[in-house]
This record gives structure tokens, sequence and C-alpha cells, in this order.
């Protein structure tokens, strides 16, 4: 990508090799992947005298760094089949510097990737007894350099016997079960990860040569049964293709696109864009269960979007020339926050989920938002210190506020949209400005282009004249309870409660936790453990907090069902609530007095306003 730009040279790659292109091989055999361990052999060549070999650290679609450098085992390094010592750095840690002969040709790596029950995203388990999924990030050790641009690099990957192979890297031959990929820079192959799987089947959702262009998503499973989706879904992902072009002008910066979906319950819940491609995972039934499968629908076309919003177009603070370079999430309101509103956004316009769903969504997003550390810190703040929130668990996330700029992003970008609309008479919307500022020349190849806040702020006003700069900066800095709603108002709705659940309060990992935010300010694991307690809302103030577990409910041993039944009988119970609680080795009584029942979100139509939300949730694409 020759549109990258070199923003820092550290000292970490003072004296390393900078002049001219690094050609490299590296082979993967992940034969063992069932066994959670995979070997690698890298080889690049030598140059006499102090070189460094670097493990990739700042990861770019995890905006923080996450390269998973404690899973890096077996390290032996050759000079020609001599065998060389290393040592880590100590403050780089990720860095092995090694002293190599003088006139010594050729350097040599071999290592394994241990595959750990720990990790986030790239970094949690990738592989079982019959799925495999190969971030190269995670097994590619290199020389370091002034930017894994000018690496070229010649992989190969040996799959376990009889497992099929799914992705969009460009394969040179298959022999056996090993395959060869044709030379790519390093940055390119880690933008590629790789499937491989025992149950597997490559859905084409169209064509190489149509007007769309190669999209297919290519799936692995646990099992045989869950590959069988029903033709109505792999329609929808057809339609969700072409609305998503078309959000963009038809204009794409990928060459070809293959969704690699990974249905498994023991693999993780996430998914990772690439430019090409996305690493998705959901549970094993997902996409084989209505309920599921609309739960989850805004993954897939979240992803996608991404090739446009983040990979092509990218905040230059993420354009950091280098895996040593660490990265800056200022910008991630609009790398994810925009993304997250047209990933929901565009299931319904592809027929995932239906309008009505859709706003339903909107509701669960505003409740997610709600929790009381927005007092102290601001929007904007979550993206600064995304880093370490996307990583920072173990409760109190209601005080501490997470990675808020995903769904208070939906809110914020849906009044963008919604004030396009109003103030240009219905002629223009926020589709315009993905038109303008993402769907760029250059149709059809990999491009990366840096963008600052001023040019969101002037595209924006060429679609519709306004400040807005003051709209989002007010709503970025903001430290207040309220919700930024506005969008939702002026699209016609208001946000309501009701006893009537809400699908999308439930996480579409399908955890089988109770979310009572609504009405005690609480979420409840299946287990009872309360992994998130709302400072100033009911149960916490009758003495439940972030991490007790509930054991008793009115007198009766905990389940899911009977927290349900209670919080439902509290509307016309006399007496508090109580339950038992365990904190640690002690147990206590937690009176809570809450007489409300069950409290799900809903947008709730404003009369005679028009409805704005269901214009916007209107398919486009011919
Ligand atoms: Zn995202």
């Amino acid at each position: 990508m020759n549109t990258i730009v070199l923003l820092f040279l550290g000292w970490l790659t003072a004296g390393q090799p900078s002049a001219g292109p690094i050609s490299m091989t590296l082979d993967v055999d992940a034969t063992d992947a069932p066994l959670k361990i995979l070997h690698t052999t890298a080889t690049m060549p030598a140059r006499g005298g102090a070189m460094t070999l670097f493990y990739p650290k700042w990861i770019p679609g995890e905006h923080m760094a996450s390269g998973p450098i404690a899973n890096l085992t077996g390290l032996h390094v050759f000079a020609d089949g001599q065998e060389l010592t290393w040592r880590r750095d100590l403050v780089e840690m990720h860095a092995f510097h090694i002293t190599v002969p003088a006139g010594a040709r050729a350097l040599t790596a071999k290592y394994d990737y241990v595959v750990t029950a720990g990790g986030a995203f790239g970094a949690a388990p990738s592989t079982n007894a019959k799925i495999a999924v190969i971030n190269w990030y995670t097994v590619g050790l290199y020389p370091i350099c002034d930017s894994p641009a000018a690496i070229t690099v010649t992989a190969t990957l040996k799959a376990p016997v009889g497992w099929k192979h799914g992705g969009s890297l460009d394969i040179d031959r298959v022999e056996g079960n090993t395959i060869r990929y044709a030379p790519t820079s390093l940055e390119m192959l880690n933008d590629h990860p790789v499937l491989l799987g025992e149950h597997f089947r490559s859905i084409e959702l169209w064509p190489a040569g149509s007007p769309a262009g190669e999209h297919a998503i290519d799936v692995v499973a646990d099992s045989e049964w869950a590959l069988d989706f029903p033709q109505k879904r792999i329609d929808a992902y057809k339609k969700i293709v072409l609305e998503e072009r078309r959000v963009f002008g038809n204009v794409g910066h990928y060459r070809k696109y293959h969704w690699l979906l990974t249905l498994s319950d023991n693999l993780g819940a996430f998914g990772v864009e690439h430019h090409e491609c996305a690493d998705d995972r959901v549970a094993e039934s997902t996409f084989v269960d209505d309920d599921s499968a609309k739960r989850s629908s805004l993954l897939l076309p979240h992803e996608f979007f991404h090739s446009w919003n983040g990979k092509a177009r990218r905040p230059v603070g993420l354009m950091n020339g280098g895996y040593e370079q660490p990265m800056k999430d200022d910008l991630l309101w609009v790398y994810e926050g925009l993304t997250e509103y047209y990933g929901e956004l565009l299931a319904a316009r592809g027929g995932l989920i239906s309008a009505a769903e859709w706003i339903e969504e909107i509701a669960a997003d505003a409740l997610t938002v709600s929790e009381p550390g927005r007092a102290w810190r601001p929007l904007q703040d979550t993206a600064d210190a995304a880093p370490f929130l996307y990583l920072a668990g173990g409760g109190w996330a209601g005080w501490r506020r997470s990675t808020d700029f995903y769904n208070e992003g939906t809110l914020i970008w849906l009044e963008a949209d919604v004030t396009i609309r109003a103030l240009t008479g219905g002629k223009k919307t926020l589709d315009d400005f993905c038109a303008l500022f993402h769907g760029q020349n250059d149709n059809g190849r990999v491009w990366v282009k840096p963008y600052d806040a001023t040019e969101v702020y002037d595209t924006l006003s060429r679609v519709a004249p306004y400040d807005w700069k003051g709209f989002f900066e007010k709503r970025l800095t903001a430290k207040s309870a309220d919700l930024p709603l506005g969008g939702v108002e002026a699209g016609g709705y208001r946000y309501v409660f009701s006893e009537a659940p809400n699908m999308f309060t439930d996480p579409w990992a399908l955890d089988g936790g109770l979310n009572a935010f609504g009405s005690l300010g609480i979420h409840v694991g299946a287990d009872g453990l309360v992994d998130n307690a709302w400072p100033g809302f009911p149960a916490s103030a009758g003495g439940v907090s972030s991490g007790m577990k509930i054991v008793a409910v009115n007198g009766r041993r905990f389940s899911i069902e009977e927290m349900r039944r209670a919080i439902a009988a509290s509307k016309t119970a006399s007496g508090p609530l109580e339950l038992i609680v365990e904190s640690g080795s002690y147990f206590k009584v937690a009176r809570i007095d809450y007489h409300g029942g069950l409290r799900y979100p809903h947008l709730e139509r404003i009369p005679n306003k028009p409805d704005v939300l269901r214009e916007i949730a209107q398919p486009r694409a011919k």
C-alpha cells in the first residue's frame, strides 16, 4: 500500500535493515492445531552484526497492543544452520536481539504458537478439534525495519489431513495438505487470516465478474448441521452486499471479499475486520437458529463496512507505520461508531431483521450506554482509553464505562443522519457523506488514505452545511446522565420502558444471563454472578455490588428464571426483594426496595410526527 505514511521511526529500527525490500518465507505447520499448538519456521536474509526480530504488538483492527507475545514459545534462531543466542529487549518485550556472524546468508527462526484459554480477538482461543483460525500475525516473527509493507513474504500453511481451507489470500498452488500462497507484503499477509476446518463450506454470494464482484462466506463449524443455513439467510447476505456497496456509491477498495465465519461455542464471539475479509466468530447454532441469527445480525455487515470505514479510510492516529508503533484511538467514534450505526442498519436494509427490530436494537443500545459512569467519563475518553478498556473486565463496567463509542456512536450518527435529512428536506442522507468520504476512486484495489476529524466535519458540511464540529464536540465531551436521543426524537420516536422483552438486550454471544439494567441496574450471569452493578440503582442501593454472587432469590435457590419471576412480582409485592448474596466466603441478605417489575427499553412512536426511522431503514439497492 503505497499511501502508508511513516509517522514515527523509533529507536528500535535504528541500525536495522531499511535499504531496499526484504523477502522472507513463513512456513506454518498447523497439523497439531487440535492439540492447540502451531509450529513455524521463518527464514529471512541474514545481515552480519546486530539484528532484531519482532513479534507484532499493535494490531490493526484491534486498536491496542494485543499481539499475544506470551504465547510465543520454543524459539530457536539459526544463521546458516548454526544456532545463535537471543536476548529479549528489556523495554520492548516483543523484540529479540541477536548478533549474526559476518558473512552469514540465511537467518532462520523456529518457534511455536500455543493456543491458550485466555486472550481477546486474535489472541483468543483459535483452534479446537475441528477448526483452526490462522491469524498470521500470531505466528509471524520478522526482521524489524522501517515498514512491514516493505517485506515480501511467501507463506505456506500445512493443514491437518482432510481439513479444508477458506480465505481471500491469493493461493499459488495446493500440494497435498499444504497451501502455498502467492508472495505478498507482510502487512497484507497479516490482513488475511485463513480458516481451516473439517466441517467447511464456501457460499458464493456474488461471483467474480458480476457487477458487485466476488463476495463469499467461507464457514467452518464444529459440526455439519451448523453449516446448513436456510436459503433465506443466504439471500439476505447477497442483498446486504448490494445495500452496503450502495451506501458507498458502489465503489469498493478490495479485489474480492470473503467473510470468514467460525461457528463454535469455544472459540470466542467477536469480529475483526480486514480489507478483503473479516474474522467473524459466533456460537455454533447462530446461523441455523432464527433468534440467534437476528441477535447477531449486525456482525457481518459491521465488519464488511470496515473495509471502507477503518481499512481504506483510516484515522491518522491508526496509521502507525509498523507493529511496534503505538496507535492513537481518539477517532474510534468514527471508525467504530459510524460502523456500528450502519452495521445494525444494513442488517435491516438487507432483510436479516425487520425495520421494527432495528428500532428495538437502537433502544437496546441506548440502555447499554445509560450507565452512571457517563457522569464522569466523557465519550471521547472511552475512545482515547480504548487500548485498555477493551480488556478491562472483572466488574464495575457501569461506573468505569466500556468502549461506548460503539453503542453511543449508533445514537449520535443516527442523529447526524436525521439532521442531514432535516437540513436538506430529505434530499440528502448520511449515505451521501459515506459516498463522498469513503467511496472515492480507486475502485477494486486495496487502498489506504488517512483522515482527521476536520475532514469528517468538512465532508459532512459538503453534504449539508452545519456546525458539525460543534455537533460532535458537544456529544463527545459531555459529562451527563442524559443520553443523546436527539436522532430518536427527531426521527419520530421516544425512548420508553415496558415489561415486553427486547431481544437485543441480550448480547449476541448468548451467555444465558439476565440483563436487568432497566429494573434493578444489574447484569447477572447464568451462575448468579453479578458482573455489573450500576451504582445508585436499586440493587446497588440494597447492598449488591459487582463481583458478588446471588445464591437465593426470596428464599429460593437462584436461577435466572427465578430471578426474572421475582423482579416481575416486585410490582405487587409489599416487601422488598430479598437476595442472599455470596461475597468471598461470606453470605449476606440484601433487601432491595424495588417495585417496578421487569423493564426493558423500547422506542415508541410519537403521534403525528413523520416516521423518519422507518424511512432510513428502507432498502436502497436495485
Ligand atoms: Zn468494528
